[in-house]
């Protein structure tokens, strides 16, 4: 995906706004259809049905008649993507789609190729029922079929065209890297390096903490309260930019570096789903603790370190050459003399060897260890058959 900023006139918001909503609004009727529909009803209705039946819907309603064919059937396209997948155990079950948090749509074919640069830094596309829209040329634009409008929480709009960058080409001198990921320190490297990713300033904290207890005090559906909240989706809009320029910045500078890079094998979806309530045998109706607040603090510092953002770049930008390692004992095993033993870790920085007194940095001498780790087999053998006619999507090692 290559992504660029859109920069629209007032009344084109509104227009962009109403093509979210089409967009919405025929997902989440595919979804009830879907999700209501039983075994006596005959085979559930799949794309093809699904945009007759859309078709006869734009006969019978003018707002969907106003708003762009494409538009409404790509919506039912993603969703027919988001049921296989759901099917082909890759993608959790299919959801709603609600105002404010999922605001985009799709442009395909012969619509999504209509682009004029109009400086050296502004281009334009037009996008169908709102007109020629600016974007800035930040990069080149790709040769692209197809392309994205999104929302972000924050406000901005973006454009992103569904084309897959040429991976990074391995130096070819045969260097191995290990990359272990931490939350003091969020990557150490195993040449010593330690890199941290940016999260939100002590400033940035305190004006959350300030922002969220006035956001408490506001009456629901308040002027006051949509002002607040967008403040803080702002905030949240800031880090995330920064943590995946981070996770940008490094995960380039380490495929282009390095052959190989060995990586902990961390199941950070299962580490950041919400821990099942456990009931209390003896208490009927009550249930015993079960971490759920220790698990929340270290959601945010996972999320705030941006792990998952890396290993996902990493994978996409060095294809084959990103490999994962099992991550037990790496942090309490002597990288010199292979002595395991919780005792080697003095504390949460310094690792030191009881039995050779190799002293290091601790996550720098856990990512030798795993720079020298044996590999784990990739989870899925067979790989999941894909739609030509599905947007192109990255080729992973994992
Ligand atoms: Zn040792």
């Amino acid at each position: 995906m290559s992504r660029f900023r859109m920069y629209p006139t007032p009344a084109q918001q509104d227009a962009l706004i109403d093509q979210c909503r089409h967009a919405r609004s025929v997902w989440n009727l595919a979804l009830e259809q879907w999700s209501m529909w039983t075994r006596d009803k005959g085979p559930t209705p799949r794309f093809p049905e699904q945009c007759r039946q859309l078709t006869e819907a734009r006969a019978v309603f003018g707002w969907l008649r106003a708003g762009s064919n494409t538009v409404q059937q790509q919506a039912l396209r993603d969703f027919d993507q988001a049921v296989k997948s759901f099917y082909a155990g890759t993608h959790r079950r299919p959801t709603w789609r609600k105002a404010g948090l999922h605001e985009g749509f799709r442009i395909v074919g012969a619509q999504a190729i209509r682009i004029e640069q109009v400086s050296r830094k502004w281009a334009q596309v037009l996008v169908p029922k709102v007109g020629w829209v600016r974007f800035r040329t930040s990069r080149a634009i790709p040769a692209a079929k197809s392309y994205r409008v999104t929302r972000d929480r924050a406000g901005r709009w973006h454009l992103a065209f569904a084309a897959i960058p040429e991976p990074i080409r391995a130096s070819g001198a045969g260097r191995i890297v290990g990359v272990d990921r931490g939350v003091a320190v969020s990557a150490a490297l195993s040449t010593g390096e330690l890199l941290s990713c940016p999260g939100f300033s002590d400033r940035e904290l305190e004006r959350l903490k300030h922002l969220q207890r006035r956001l408490a005090r506001c009456r629901p559906g308040s002027n006051r309260r949509l002002r607040g909240k967008m403040a803080i989706a702002k905030l949240y809009a800031r880090a995330r930019d920064r943590l995946k320029d981070w996770a940008e910045k490094v995960s380039t500078d380490l495929a282009r570096r390095f052959d190989v890079i060995r990586v902990e094998d961390l199941h950070i979806p299962h580490m950041t789903r919400r821990p099942k309530p456990k009931p209390d045998p003896e208490r009927p109706g009550a249930y015993l603790p079960n971490r759920r607040r220790a698990k929340a603090r270290l959601n945010r510092g996972i999320l705030a370190n941006g792990w998952g953002a890396l290993v996902r770049r990493l994978e996409q930008k060095a294809p084959g050459r990103v490999e994962k390692v099992r991550p037990a004992y790496t942090s309490q095993t002597c990288s010199v003399c292979g002595h395991c033993t919780p005792e080697n870790r003095k504390s949460q920085a310094v690792f030191r060897c009881v039995a050779c007194g190799h002293q290091a940095h601790a996550d720098a001498n856990a990512a030798t260890n795993i720079a020298a780790g044996r590999a784990v087999g990739a989870r899925r053998e067979t790989p999941v058959r894909v739609s030509p006619k599905r947007e192109p999507q990255h080729a992973t090692s994992a």
